[in-house]
């Protein structure tokens, strides 16, 4: 008889692990949602459901090289313990390009960690949040654990509605907005200048904490550049130290996602606390993909950005194109100016969560919308991913979705 086949005589069922999990842990909860989709990874089925980066895009060769090139550089030191706040270099170029000074980027183990830092920071039990409906979903897993009070935000074509967002701040007080300004997931919207303005002035006007996660805006394949909230901020409040906003980027999808790295700009006071929160979560984000990071950002980035932009581009208009011809009346989707997703929105009779397991019946996947939204509503919409598709399977799988939707309406 060996340990593990003994009778236990301490133990006499199994440990109750339900029973023990925090209050905050509760609150992770678990997505019916997820389990569906793990059907839609079968190698058959054409995936518009996942949110990765095109992999054929990635540059291997390039990391492969930096990799060399750090270990000759640094040596020991690319494999040492690091300081919590990130390598000096990657800091210095990020803060430049801002126009900000080193002490205000902290170097993070992706954008999701900073959610979740910040999330720990900033949300008490029962603090308002203002969340976009729908919002990305990731953020409400990372701020769900602090038991925030989420207020849904109205938006349109051109992101968060300013004018219902002025009259909803006359009764509620918040302590914190989240925002995705540019090719929001999961919608693919933007918002738009005159708004960016507004936001800012409304949310410094109410003392409210703005965080804007932009993981997406270098991705854009149409449209003029807008200028960030944060870079706003920083002209109308009168400096990092005045700003309430706080910035999140991110390498995950200018470079790649799997060297976890990431940033975030923001007055020293956050910085300081952020710097505490992160010493106790990992206590620095692994020093040798820094020094990789930061000898690709000059040499391989602006070229793999245009690369990921003419790519993402085709594919998003492709999918369209085929859409608006394939798609029966009475379905809308978004128009997105770059990033890696679409938005639609059904017939209201239409319920995608079942709508999806007819899909996969013809071996095409998707998102469903209501996961994404913080209190519910979007039964009848979807979101849709152009990035890792090809133009053929694009073909394809907006040919089986359209069969898919025009089945649920008949
Ligand atoms: N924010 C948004 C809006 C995202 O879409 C993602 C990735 N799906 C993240 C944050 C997290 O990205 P990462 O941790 O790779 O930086």
């Amino acid at each position: 008889m060996t340990a593990t086949d003994a009778p236990s005589a301490v133990s006499p069922s199994s440990f109750d692990w339900e029973g023990a999990f925090s209050p905050q842990a509760r609150r992770l909860g678990s997505s019916a949602i997820r389990e569906i989709l793990k059907i839609t990874q079968r190698p058959e089925i054409i995936s518009f459901a996942g949110g990765l980066p095109a992999p054929e895009l990635f540059p291997i060769e390039a990391v492969r090289e930096a990799a060399n090139t750090v270990l000759s550089t640094y040596g020991a030191a690319a494999l040492q313990y690091s300081t919590t706040e990130g390598h000096l270099p990657l800091r210095e170029w990020l803060a430049a390009r801002a126009g900000i000074d080193a002490a205000n980027v902290q170097i993070m183990t992706g954008s999701q960690q900073s959610l979740d830092l910040l999330g720990k920071m900033l949300i008490g039990e029962g603090d308002v949040v203002l969340v976009e409906a729908p919002t990305y979903l990731g953020a409400l897993q990372s701020f769900n654990p602090y038991g925030p009070q989420y207020v849904q935000m109205a938006a349109d074509e051109e992101g968060i509605d300013l004018d219902a967002l002025e009259e909803q701040l006359k009764t509620v007080k918040a302590k914190l907005l989240y925002a995705v300004p540019n090719f929001q997931n999961p919608t693919g919207r933007t918002l738009s200048l005159e708004r960016r303005q507004r936001l800012v002035e409304l949310t410094a006007r109410h003392g409210i904490i703005l965080i804007e996660d932009d993981p997406y805006g270098a991705i854009r394949f149409s449209g003029e550049p807008l200028p960030s909230l944060y870079e706003l901020s920083l002209k109308m409040c009168g400096g990092p130290e005045r700003s309430h906003v706080i910035y999140s980027g991110s390498f995950s999808k200018v470079l790649v996602p799997g060297l976890r790295d990431a940033w975030v700009q923001a007055a020293l006071p956050i910085i300081r606390k952020l710097i505490q929160a992160k010493q106790g979560a990992d206590l620095h984000t692994p020093t040798f993909n820094q020094m990789i990071i930061s000898e690709l950002v000059e040499t391989v980035m602006p070229a793999q950005i245009e690369r990921v932009k003419a790519v993402y581009g085709e594919r998003a208009q492709h999918m369209m194109a085929r859409m608006d011809a394939q798609f029966p009346a009475g379905v809308q989707h978004t128009t997105p100016q770059g990033g890696m997703f679409l938005w639609v929105t059904l017939p209201e009779q239409i319920d995608t969560v079942p709508l999806l397991e007819q899909a996969v019946k013809r071996l095409v996947a998707f998102v469903p919308g209501a996961p994404f939204y913080a209190l519910g509503g979007g039964h009848n919409t979807m979101r849709l991913s152009f990035s890792s598709a090809t133009l053929d399977q694009i073909e394809t799988g907006i040919a089986a979705l359209a069969q898919t939707i025009q089945e649920a309406l008949d």
